[in-house]
């Protein structure tokens, strides 16, 4: 009694894998990396159960992770000894997608090929990239704690369906076996497995064996292996000891990105709290980014075991697309979501990852400016809500934004708060700005005339977030932020004394005419004025100083109120 089916692949999954075949075609090892990620997780998903059960191990305690091949059948498979699956996990996790935010992330590929393919890169491919390299995927798995009987047989040709059965496995875990395509047979070599192994699992925490003698034998219960990884959790180890490919292979694993990082900082932190950090600045912003229940968080360890992913405590939302670890020695091993949200400990490591973040993209952005855009281009704007969020960091996150500026040359975001404050006039004392609903509006704003005139420079605003943004930021480095369309522009010490009388002389000969303008346009305007913005341009409109801009109107009248 195998209580054999046969099910379809729900629709998503299907299209999934049809897109990864033909997208990942060209960078076919990376299956190898994806099965050997998920039998470390299972083995961390174990040694996570064992802490409250620890007869969960039955007496098998060394996790690891073996790769066998028979070169003559063209056959694969990759073995652990983790926490295995029943019957429901199979069919939600390899019949599924698991994943949050599937149906999302499809409909935003294009049908274009080569722009989906990168897409699919950011969102990580997991357990169906075996159908990269393999024409049948065969999966026997026990749950950790149950029978030998109750284990699972799950075998698909990657097509339309899927079979599964009940099955026989001597001990718990998983082993995945792949019939190899005709074009994927290098992959059952000793010599090539050896060189894949090494170059994306030498981070892997658990030993990964292959058989000992470089042969191209069928193995037997005789056959030897060898680790061939360093199976020594990377974050524990001395950053000079740490290669830039390890520090990268080992952000693809925890991230499910393709892509490299831009830049990473790890350490070690010792005293009255103990505890190591690894942070990663993703080189492309996830799909979810702008979803309220993406993705987002540390891993959690507690004395090098995994407790969780996803830990949303260690950072503030606006660094919510920092991707990392933390180990800490001073959080209990039995913690849960809910006890973390009240630990003052985690509230000290927060704020300090927090600065840790912060100056790493400090250091970012004084490093690599050509980097730093490309951060910028993609996180720009979830940076921009840390002022609001976080009051005692704005200071330094003022440093780390990016304006558009009438400055010459400027294109785009590329000027910083301190690069204006560098090029102030002498008696300027303001830092102005202008926000609108485009760069190109603003430029060619009139409120910009007697800035021009003048050779002030000013920071050209447009992002949705802008306004709020502003709302924040009231001063940098002692110097106040003026929005140039609002109220009397007081242009201080910039306007000399004649300027001034002659100014005064002109409002006097103009008021009849303030008088019919204000007649005519009546209760569509609350006041009209004499200006000396404007040089070229007869009139502009200008905001009162309280309120509110065109933006936040716009918002809000969108959301019905
Ligand atoms: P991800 O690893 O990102 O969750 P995958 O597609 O790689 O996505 O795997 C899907 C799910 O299948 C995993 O989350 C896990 O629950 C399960 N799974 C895959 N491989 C194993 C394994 N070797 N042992 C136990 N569970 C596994
Ligand atoms: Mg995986």
């Amino acid at each position: 009694q195998t209580n054999k089916e046969t099910r379809g692949f729900e629709t998503e999954a299907k299209q999934l894998l049809q897109l990864m075949i033909h997208s990942l075609y060209s960078n076919k090892e990376v299956f190898l990396r994806e099965l050997i990620s998920n039998a470390s997780d299972a083995a961390d998903k174990l040694r996570f159960q064992a802490l409250s059960k620890p007869d969960i191990y039955e007496n098998d305690t060394e996790l690891k992770v073996i790769i066998d091949f028979d070169k003559d059948a063209g056959t694969l498979s990759i073995t652990d000894n983790g926490i295995g699956m029943d019957r429901d996990d199979v069919i939600s996790n390899l019949g599924t997608i698991a994943r949050s935010g599937t149906a999302q992330f499809l409909q935003s590929l294009s049908g274009d090929q080569k722009k989906d393919s990168q897409l699919i890169g950011q969102f990580g491919v997991g357990f169906y990239s075996a159908f990269i390299v393999a024409s049948e995927v065969e999966v026997i798995t026990r749950k950790a704690g149950t029978p030998a009987s109750d284990a699972v047989r799950w075998v698909s040709a990657g097509e339309a369906d899927y079979s599964i059965e009940n099955a026989e496995r001597a001990s718990r875990g998983t082993t995945v076996i792949l019939k190899l395509r005709d074009d994927a047979k290098e992959f059952a070599d000793p010599f090539r497995l050896r060189q894949i192994v090494k170059k994306y699992a030498d981070h892997i925490s658990i030993p990964v064996l292959l058989p000992k003698q470089a042969t191209d034998e069928k193995q037997d219960a005789e056959t030897e292996y060898e680790a061939v990884n360093d199976a020594k959790a990377l974050w524990t180890r001395p950053r000079t000891d740490v290669s830039e490919e390890e520090y990268t292979e080992f952000y693809k694993h925890i991230s499910h990105d393709f892509e490299s990082p831009l830049t990473w900082s790890h350490n070690k932190v010792e005293g009255k709290l103990e505890y190591t950090s690894l942070l990663y600045l993703p080189a492309r912003a996830p799909f979810d980014l702008w979803n309220r229940d993406g993705v987002r968080g540390l891993k959690l360890y507690v004395q090098r075991v995994f407790i969780m992913d996803q830990a949303e405590q260690f950072l503030p939302l606006y660094l919510r697309f920092i991707k990392g670890v933390v180990d800490s020695n001073d959080i209990s091993l039995n913690v849960s979501r809910e006890i973390l949200q009240k630990d003052p400990a985690v509230d000290s490591m927060r704020s300090a990852l927090t600065k840790r973040a912060l100056d790493m993209l400090a250091k970012l952005k004084k490093d690599d400016s050509e980097k730093y855009a490309a951060f910028w281009k993609e996180f720009g704007q979830v940076l921009k809500e840390g002022p609001g969020e976080d009051f005692g960091n704005r200071e330094s996150i003022a440093k780390l934004l990016m304006f558009a500026s009438t400055h010459e040359g400027s294109k785009g975001q590329d000027q910083g708060l301190e690069d204006y404050v560098a090029r102030m006039k002498p008696e300027q004392d303001k830092i102005y700005y202008l926000i609108a609903d485009s760069e190109k509006a603003a430029r060619s704003s009139p409120h910009l005339e007697i800035f021009r005139k003048k050779g002030i420079e000013v920071l050209l605003l447009s992002d949705r977030i802008d306004e709020w943004l502003m709302s924040h930021l009231h001063e940098f480095d002692g110097k106040s932020l003026q929005d140039i369309t609002r109220g009397d522009l007081d242009l201080g010490k910039l306007d000399n004394e004649e300027e001034k009388k002659a100014q005064e002389k002109q409002e006097e000969t103009l008021k009849p005419l303030l008088e019919r303008v204000k007649t005519a346009l009546d209760d569509r305007i609350k006041e009209v004025r004499v200006s000396h913005r404007l040089t070229d341009s007869p009139a502009c409109l200008a905001l009162a100083e309280d309120d509110m801009g065109a933006q936040m109107r716009k918002i809000m009248q969108a959301s019905g109120q």
